[in-house]
Parts: C-alpha cells; sequence; structure tokens
C-alpha cells in the first residue's frame, strides 16, 4: 500500500451502522469465510510479523487491551475491553475499536468500530482452528454460553466446517431462547438443551464462550468423551478459565501465541513448560494437527493480535470497494508542514 499524501489527510472510518451494510451488503457467511482465509493467509507468513502478547490493564470487574502487531508495511492495534458483569447492567461485555496504519509514514489508514468486527473474527478464527483440528466430517455442535459471542460461532462452524446442527445451553434460559430465535432460518437445526451434558451428546465439536471472571469449570473430565475437538473461547483472562484442568491433561492443546496463552489461556492451569503446538505451525504444514480419530483435540482460544490485523486488513479492502465509510478529519494537515501553529492561528481568523 501507498497512499499519496492527499489520500492521507482524512480516515477512513468504519463505522458500527457501515460495518452492520458491509456485513450484510456482502453476506455474513461469505465474511465469515474470507476473514478466515485472510487469517490464514496471515498465520503461514507468521515470522514476518512482530509479535507481544497483549497489554492488558486488569481491574476487580475486567480487563482493558491493547493489542498491537505488524507486518512491516502495515502497523495495526486494537483497543478491547471483556466485563463480565456489563450484560447485567444492559452492556455488552466485549467492546473494540481498531486502526491500522501505513509503516511508512506513520499515518492511519483505516479506524473502524471492532466490536461486531472482533465476534466476526472469533468465530472465524475458531472455525478455522477446527478446520485443522476437529474430526473429519463434524455435523454436531454443542455451544455452551448463548450470548453475543455465540450465533456468529454457529455460522462460521456451519460455512468452514460444515457443522449442521448446533445444540444450545446456557445458565440463563434467556441467552438460549435468544440464540434459538436468532438462528431460526440459518439452516442449522437448533437444538435447545437444558444442561452442557445434553448440548454435547452426539457433539464433535463442543464450544465454550461463557463469561464469567473466576476459574470455572464449565466442562469436566467425565463429560468429554474421546475424538472431540475443543473450542475454548471464554477463557481469555489471569484467573478466568472454563474447562477442568484433568481435560487439559488428556488433550492436545493447540494455541495462537504462547507468550499469551500462557498467561491467559486455560493453559494457565497447567506448568509452563507443559507442550503446546501453535496453530501457525499446523497451517504451515510444519506441525501436525489432529493424527487420529480417538485424540481430543483442544484450541485453547484467547484472541491474538494478528486475527484483528487481517480483520482489519480485510476491512479495509471491502470498505474501499464498497464506500461503507466515513473520512474523518483526524489528522492536522498544513499546506507547510512545519506551519501547524500558522494553520491553528488562520483557522480563527478565518472563522
Ligand atoms: P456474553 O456476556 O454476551 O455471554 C456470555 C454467556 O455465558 C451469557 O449468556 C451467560 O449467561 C453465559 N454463562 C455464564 N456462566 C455460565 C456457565 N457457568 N455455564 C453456562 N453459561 C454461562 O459474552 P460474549 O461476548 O458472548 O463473550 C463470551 C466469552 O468469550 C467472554 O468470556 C469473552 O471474554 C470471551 N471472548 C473471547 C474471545 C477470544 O478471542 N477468545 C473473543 C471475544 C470474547
Amino acid at each position: 500500500m501507498s497512499l499519496k499524501p492527499s489520500e492521507l489527510a482524512y480516515v477512513p472510518f468504519v463505522s458500527v451502522e457501515n460495518m452492520m451494510k458491509l456485513v450484510h451488503h456482502i453476506g455474513l457467511r461469505r465474511v465469515l469465510r474470507e476473514i478466515a482465509d485472510t487469517i490464514e493467509e496471515d498465520f503461514k507468513r507468521w515470522e514476518q510479523f512482530d509479535k507481544t502478547p497483549r497489554v492488558a490493564s486488569h481491574s476487580d470487574v475486567g480487563v482493558i487491551e491493547l493489542m498491537p502487531t505488524s507486518d512491516g508495511e502495515l502497523y495495526g492495534f486494537k483497543y478491547v475491553n471483556g466485563h463480565p458483569a456489563n450484560m447485567a447492567l444492559g452492556l455488552q461485555t466485549v467492546t473494540a475499536f481498531g486502526l491500522l496504519a501505513e509503516v511508512k509514514s506513520g499515518y492511519p489508514v483505516l479506524l473502524s468500530e471492532m466490536t461486531i468486527l472482533t465476534a466476526l473474527r472469533t468465530a472465524a478464527m475458531s472455525a478455522l482452528a477446527a478446520k485443522h483440528l476437529a474430526p473429519a466430517n463434524p455435523r454436531v455442535m454443542g455451544v455452551i454460553g448463548n450470548g453475543a459471542q455465540s450465533e456468529f460461532q454457529c455460522h462460521a462452524f456451519a460455512e468452514i466446517c460444515g457443522i449442521t446442527e448446533v445444540r444450545l445451553s446456557d445458565v440463563d434460559a434467556a441467552a438460549t431462547q435468544k440464540a434459538t430465535r436468532n438462528l431460526a432460518g440459518s439452516g442449522l437445526t437448533v437444538t435447545p438443551c437444558a444442561s452442557p451434558e445434553q448440548a454435547m451428546e452426539g457433539a464433535q465439536i463442543i464450544t465454550t464462550c461463557t463469561a464469567d471472571k473466576q476459574l470455572a469449570t464449565i466442562l469436566t473430565d467425565n463429560m468429554v468423551g474421546p475424538g472431540v475437538h475443543i473450542n475454548a473461547v471464554g477463557g481469555d483472562c489471569p484467573g478466568k478459565t472454563e474447562l477442568h484442568r484433568d481435560i487439559l491433561l488428556r488433550a492436545d492443546i493447540f494455541v495462537e501465541y504462547p507468550p499469551q496463552t500462557r498467561v491467559e489461556g486455560e493453559i494457565q492451569q497447567l506448568d509452563a513448560d507443559h507442550p503446546v503446538t501453535e496453530l501457525w505451525q499446523v497451517m504451515t504444514g510444519q506441525s501436525k494437527g489432529r493424527r487420529d480419530a480417538s485424540q481430543i483435540t483442544l484450541f485453547d482460544s484467547v484472541g491474538f493480535a494478528i486475527e484483528d490485523f487481517s480483520a482489519l486488513r480485510y476491512i479495509h479492502a471491502k470498505a474501499q470497494e464498497t464506500g461503507f465509510l466515513q473520512n474523518l478529519d483526524m489528522i492536522a494537515d498544513p499546506d507547510d508542514p512545519r506551519d501547524l501553529f500558522g494553520m491553528l492561528m488562520r483557522s480563527n481568523a478565518a472563522g
């Protein structure tokens, strides 16, 4: 990417409204597939990226995080929060926005809402991991935790892995009713379930996406049979996990970026040298994904900066293509770059 100075004066901004228009224009399933393809493309060039665990600021009620990365041409970061108690206050548990910048000039080239985009990229990432790890021809997925992320997960697994039935369970029956309503007409068979055990009946894939700031036990060891793939989305913070430790000891564990996952993921419950496989190496063929039908595979998802970078890169291209953006007057642009002060003074005189 190389933009002329005049093109850098305004920063394209994708609002929530434009993000929704863009998704409907392209089609939800296609967006999920194309974000997954973009993530896979970027994971296959993993070594080109500047990588660092996200920078987290914790409080008693949640966390606020910054997630930066760069491939040398573009720099991106996401601001994201995680506040499990927000939902009871009528607020989102997770909200986000993000920015892409040109490395050459340091100028931003995109500012975007990322609350919807995070749900899309998290679902795309989960399904992409499952494409490499789940048993062959999975049809049924159990989904425990039916909040904001859940329907996105269901659509992504239908599109990318061929899931045809989802079995939903949540401690709050209203969440399951909401997800069941939202998935009507999706082409999926949707089965509301009264317990996690019921949701897991006949499932080849189990997704956990609950929100609680504690070491929770959404799945106990006896609930997990041989051969399943677990997509653990909700444990993504120190002191916030979903799986009993014994499951981890029986599973082959796949992660995004070990230095971050060791602190934030399910594996915070294990010794620091417990073996894990990095997903990018599975995608490049350097490591094996699923080896046999009885193996339990676990994607210990926490969300890594490169996934957001890929999602922003995708949205940048699509927003330019479709025009679903606004130009923000965000960068001061005096005619003489050294005359910033003069520009400020002249603006008052003109007014
Ligand atoms: P949400 O608050 O909208 O939904 C969470 C749901 O979990 C609620 O419906 C709640 O009733 C349910 N729940 C809580 N405890 C439960 C339990 N013990 N058993 C069954 N259900 C339970 O949250 P969300 O936006 O859907 O996010 C879900 C989780 O995913 C959060 O923990 C969030 O931090 C995490 N997340 C992870 C990633 C990632 O990349 N891994 C990305 C986004 C969100």
